[in-house]
Parts: structure tokens; sequence; C-alpha cells
């Protein structure tokens, strides 16, 4: 009997009832090997007593200050030491508590950047199929997840979407990198022509897509010629690093490996690891500027903004990031994981690719790997591998709709950084036991 309004009402999970380090283990004592941080979320793994503690540090001084009214120290660090590490140009944090909340707010804070500077036209948005944004109503909007979409579809904001840098599948046969990452690209300015410059107000992208298409980077040189296209017409860029910012690409912010700087940024997941709900929103002094000196006010905000505990546990990651050096463990390590799959699945005949950066990989699965044909997804293959795997004591993200949000199978892997050599071998001997089993089906 439970009152919990579970994901599935199908669904009877086991009870999680402790964490230690890579692992967590539930009320018979079975031990899972959390290879995807749940959901790219815990980088530092389940038991790190440095968060811990300045958690229950900052909850025996001061539990919560609403920002209407207060700011506090934790904040003031926190924002500080995002903005010495953040990249070029940017100035200014908002804390929210999710990736939900910092999408919205990056898609307002766009809208309301124009109108300040008497722009009041700009008002789309565009983005990209094939991506994922957040679940309220602004950032599903957003979104190019199709089967997320379709129940809600009536209740949607009409947003543009232009094709993803996914070259796995989209670059032509005979077509270089560079003139494939161009090509679509190029869709932005298309779409903005077609709009009407004069009415757009940002484009908004995920420098390495996470769960929709399973760790997919773009191309060398997509995001510059996304940069220069932005630059040309006035539109804001606002990357999403909700699920690949914060070091798990390598990179403490993912886009330093694109070589761009985006007017707005957004981050959540790995910037409170699991240990509080926080996300973060960060914007150019130049947006900040246009708020200061035109209304004062960003009309916004939620009663949890700020909040201190979930400041605390933000400003504890980060440092034990810096302090640790576990950005460049997430690089490193993250090669030592690719070769270990690439070793074991190169030549699988039904794993098509193997991708993605620092810590943020994706398996992708096909019937045939010569013409990348998908399994049928009424076979539902990346729910047989999840439900394997998780039998095998392997936490993993494995998605359907791949292609177009109805067919295609990956699986997301973005283990804890502080992940060692021997859970290496048991991740990959784990998934590639469910591998089998689904496919045995
Ligand atoms: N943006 C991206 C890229 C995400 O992957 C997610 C969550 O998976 C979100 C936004 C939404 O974050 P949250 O689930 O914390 O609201």
């Amino acid at each position: 009997m439970t009152h919990i309004f579970p994901r599935h009402t199908a669904m009877r999970p086991p009870r999680a009832v402790a964490g230690d380090g890579c692992y967590i283990i539930d009320s018979t004592g079975k031990r899972y090997l959390d290879a995807s941080g749940g959901a790219a979320v815990s980088c530092l793994g389940h038991s790190d007593r440095t968060v811990t503690e300045a958690v229950k540090r900052q909850l025996d001084t001061l539990a919560f200050a609403h920002t209407g009214f207060f700011t506090t120290d934790i904040a003031e660090d926190l924002a500080d030491l995002l903005i010495e590490n953040a990249p070029e140009g940017l100035d200014r944090v908002y804390l929210v508590s999710g990736g939900s909340e910092a999408t919205e707010a990056a898609i307002k804070l766009a809208r309301q950047y124009h109108l300040e500077r008497g722009d009041a036209s700009r008002a789309r948005i565009i983005a990209r199929r094939q991506s994922y944004h957040g679940n309220t109503l602004g950032a599903l909007s957003a979104g190019g997840n199709m089967w997320r979409r379709e129940p809600f579809k009536p209740l949607l904001v009409d947003m543009s979407h232009i094709a993803p840098c996914y070259a796995y599948r989209g670059q032509a046969d005979g077509e270089s990198e560079a003139d494939y990452g161009r090509r679509v690209a190029d869709e932005l300015e298309a779409e903005i022509l077609r709009l009407g410059p004069e009415t757009v107000a940002a484009f908004i992208a995920e420098p390495v897509v996470g769960a929709t298409l399973g760790a997919v980077p773009a191309v060398e040189g997509y995001f510059k010629r996304i940069r220069e296209i932005c630059d040309r017409h006035g539109v804001l860029l606002i990357l999403d690093e909700v699920m690949c910012g914060m070091g798990r690409t390598g990179h403490l912010f993912a886009c330093e490996a694109d070589g761009v700087s985006p007017d707005i940024l957004c981050i959540a997941k790995g910037l409170g690891a699991g240990y509080q709900p926080i996300g973060a929103m960060l914007c150019s002094g130049e947006i900040y500027r246009a708020i200061e000196e035109g209304s004062g006010f960003f009309q916004h905000g939620h009663t949890y903004i700020g909040h201190p505990a979930a400041a605390a546990a933000g400003h504890a990651v980060v440092s034990s990031l810096l302090e640790r050096d576990l950005v460049t463990r997430a690089r490193t390590m993250g090669e030592t994981v690719k070769s270990a799959l690439v070793e074991r699945f190169g030549q699988h005949p039904h794993v098509g690719d193997i991708r993605g950066r620092g810590m943020f990989l994706g398996l992708e699965l096909v019937e045939d790997r010569e013409t990348k044909a998908p399994f049928d997804p009424a076979r539902k293959l990346h729910a047989a591998i999840k439900k394997a795997a998780f039998a095998r004591g392997l936490v993993c993200y494995p998605m359907g709709g791949t292609l177009d949000g109805r067919s295609g199978d990956h699986v997301l892997l973005a283990p804890p950084f502080i992940l060692e050599d021997a859970q290496v071998e048991e991740l990959v001997d784990k998934l590639s036991g469910a591998i089998s089993d689904a496919l045995a089906h």
C-alpha cells in the first residue's frame, strides 16, 4: 500500500535506503552501480561527506530567507564562484530549484530583455527537434521531443524547431563534417529570416544533447556558426547545460569545448549533484544592464529561489569539482569508459554508434549496422534494456524515439566522476549482459 503517485502506476520500485560512492543500496541490500547518476545528476556519487556537511552547517545557521527580503552569504558565494569560472561575458546568476525552472527563467528573461530595449516585437523562440528543456509548459514548448509534447500540444506556446546537429544520422554521404555542421546551423538563419528577424527573441539548444538523442555533441564549428547567426540578427543564444554542464563533459561548462559563450546559460542536475534540488540561470552583463537600466525588475521568481541549503550544496559541489580536479577526472575517466565501450561494443552487430564527451556517453542501438535501420519501436528495446540492467544491479538511462520521437533506441551513460577502474569493468559487463538479455526477447 502506498500513497505515492509514481511515474508509472504499475511501477513497484525497490526502496532505496542508502548511498555508497557510485552505488545505491535498496532495502534488501542489493547494490546498484549508478552508471547514469540517475539522470546525469550524481556526479560526486551518493555519499560525499563534504557536501552533506556543508548542507548541514547551512541548515544549522540559517535554513531559509526569502529573496524578496534578503540575500545570503552562501548564495553570494555560489554566484561568485560560478561567475569566476563561467564563459566570458556571463556576469549574473539567478538561482532556481531545477532544470525546468532554469530554462523557463531563460526564456522569460530573453523576452523581457528585448522589451526593456524597446524591441517589443521580439517574442519568438527557435529551438531544435530532438531536444529536451524541461517539463513545465514553456520549457516543453521549446523542447523538440515529440512524444513528451504530444498530449499537451494544445497548451504549448508556438515555437520553431530546426534540425539538431546529429552527424550519425544527418551527415550526408560525401559531405564533410564541417559542411554538415554549417548546413544544419544555417537552418537557424533560414528560420530567422522566414519569421522576420525583428520577431525573434532567442535560440535555445543543448551543447551536447542528453536524454533525447543520447549524448550527441555538435560537430566542430557548428556552435561558432550559430553564434555568428544569432549576433547578425540580434537573437539571444541560450545554452541549456542542465544535463551536460558542471564538468560532465570534461569542461566545467560544456560550451567551452565549442569555443562559444552564450548570452544565457542554464545549469542544474550536477550543480546540486543530487544533494539538494538546485539550478541556475546565468546571464550576460549586457542583459542584466538592460533590466537594471530599464524597469529594474525581472518579472519572475519562485518562493524557493536562492534557497540557502541548496546554495550550500551547489557551492560545496562546485568547490569539490574544482579543488579535487574532478573536471579533469571526468575527461580522463570518460575516455577510459569510452574505450571500454568501444572495445566491448565496437563490433557489436546491434550497436551502431558510440558517442559523447567526458562522462556523458551514449550507445545507439540499430537492427542493422550497415543501413542504420532502427528496431521496430513496438519492441521497446530501450525499456527491455533498462529492466534487464536494473535486474543485474546497473542503473543506466535508455530511451526510445532517438530518430524522431518514435523510432530508435539508445542508452545514455553518465556515471559519477569518482568511478574507478574496477567499476568500469562492472559497468561494461552488466550493460553487455543487459543488452544481450533484451535482444534475446
Ligand atoms: N534541460 C535539459 C537538457 C534536461 O536534460 C532536463 C532534464 O532532464 C531539463 C532541462 C529539465 O530539468 P529538471 O528535470 O530538473 O526540471
